[in-house]
């Protein structure tokens, strides 16, 4: 694998063992949940009266400890972990690059096998690091089949939807990167420890519109909040839709993560540009939507994500109808500042514009930080994600390389 340290060689870091690419042939167990788990063990010849209990030790091997190969799990007879080796995988997908920011923000690419007779295909995952949190990144398509003006995702044309088992993957390859996963012995029976983990926070704003890939999306995410697993509380998962309306209450109900909204304009006209999905489901629809979304109240609100975009949607007028049109939705406002992209038509709005918009929707009582971007110099902030082919990220590179110093800030 590459790694590219941008802000020059790192004496605390190794670099990652090559990891082995997964064979393709072999059904992975990662992402199923306990009761296919359990058929595939059946399948494998595991005793009726023994499953519970082995997809118990399974799954803590696989979610507690974050263990990537059968020979790893000690309390599984030797015989059982050949049968098991021999039938499935558990492997990690390649990591095909990892680069670090000068902020600490770290992006890798991952490549993961053939699904049936499809290509390999290659996904962007990003970490980044605050005070007291960590937050991953994760994306949930190769591509989008939306083409908000805004996004570099939204040049890429969909590949395919990633699997449960490749959604999930990304945060256990993550923490794994990251030294994350408990060390030494702890007993068998022994939930994650909340404190000190790094990656405390998921938030699916990677690549893809995850409410087209519900299903996956769903299993992933219950088995990350899985409390005898990875036990990240749903309160720290979020999940951002550019307004696949009718997605919305299963999203609440069926998963119970926290919702954010690309909402990014306050008129029809302007929205159907910028976020052409907006032509199936507008504003208002999005809007109703939004106000019976399972379990909201005022500690578990909406954010509404509004990107800026200077002399486009940053109008102190559009300031004013932001906040009457969230009137009565408990809410917070996130402010970002337009990344730039290769090619990108956009510019992001001046700070001065920034920050007096804030002034109008903090001063109508929204929490609304601006968020400081993270990563620019990598490609890794907000909609800069994108993977199609090796020609694109020798091109992104180039762009990086020619970029002015400062970029970042
Ligand atoms: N498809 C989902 C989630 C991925 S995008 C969605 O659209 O919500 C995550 C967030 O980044 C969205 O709010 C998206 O609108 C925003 N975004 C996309 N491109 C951006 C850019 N160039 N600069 C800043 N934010 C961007
Ligand atoms: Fe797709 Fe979201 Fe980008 Fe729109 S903003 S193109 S929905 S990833």
């Amino acid at each position: 694998m590459t790694v590219i340290d941008i802000d020059g060689p790192d004496k605390r870091r190794k670099t990652a063992p090559a990891t082995a690419a997964q064979p393709a042939e072999k059904p992975t167990l990662i992402g199923l949940d306990r009761d296919d788990l359990a058929q595939a063990l059946s399948r494998i010849g595991v005793p009726e009266r023994q499953l519970r209990m082995r997809v118990a030790q399974l799954w803590h091997w696989m979610y507690v400890r974050g263990v990537s190969d059968f020979s790893d799990m000690r309390n599984v007879s030797k015989d059982l972990r050949a049968q098991l080796d021999e039938a499935f995988t558990i492997a990690r997908p390649e990591i095909v690059s990892e680069q670090i920011s000068n902020d600490g923000t770290r992006k890798w690419l991952f490549r993961f096998p053939p699904r049936g007779a499809g290509r390999p295909v290659e996904i962007e995952t990003v970490y980044i690091p605050e005070e007291g949190r960590g937050t991953l990144c994760v994306s949930s398509q190769v591509g989008c089949t939306l083409t908000c003006s805004f996004c570099h995702t939204g040049t890429q044309r969909l590949v395919r939807n990633l699997t449960a088992e490749e959604i999930l993957s990304q945060i256990l390859i993550a923490r794994d990167r990251l030294g994350d996963f408990p060390r030494g012995e702890t007993p068998a029976d022994a939930a994650v420890p909340s404190e000190g983990r790094l990656v405390t926070n998921i938030v699916m704003m990677g690549m893809g519109e995850p409410l087209y890939n519900f299903d996956n999306v769903k299993k992933a995410l219950l088995i990350a909040s899985d409390g005898d697993g990875l036990s990240l509380s749903k309160r720290r998962i979020t999940l951002s839709t550019s307004g696949i309306v009718p997605e919305i209450a299963r999203t609440g109900a069926e998963i119970g993560c926290m919702l954010a909204i690309s909402l990014h304009a306050v008129r029809d006209e302007l929205r159907d540009e910028l976020v052409p999905i907006n032509k199936k489901w507008n504003i208002a629809a999005l809007l109703d939507a939004c106000r019976a979304y399972p379990g909201l109240n005022n500690a578990r609100r909406i954010t509404f994500e509004y990107v800026m975009l200077k002399g486009v949607n940053d109008s102190l007028a559009d300031a004013r109808k932001l906040v009457q049109l969230l009137r009565g939705i408990p809410a917070k406002i996130n402010l970002i500042p337009f990344n730039p992209w290769p090619g990108s038509a956009h510019e992001c709005s001046d700070w001065e514009q920034i920050e007096a918009f804030a002034d109008v929707v903090n001063n109508a009582g929204y929490a609304s930080p601006i968020r400081t971007p993270r990563g620019r110099d990598i490609f890794a902030a907000c909609g800069q994600l994108k993977s199609e082919s090796e020609r694109m990220r020798a091109r992104d590179r180039a762009a990086l390389e020619s970029a002015p110093a400062g970029q970042s800030a």
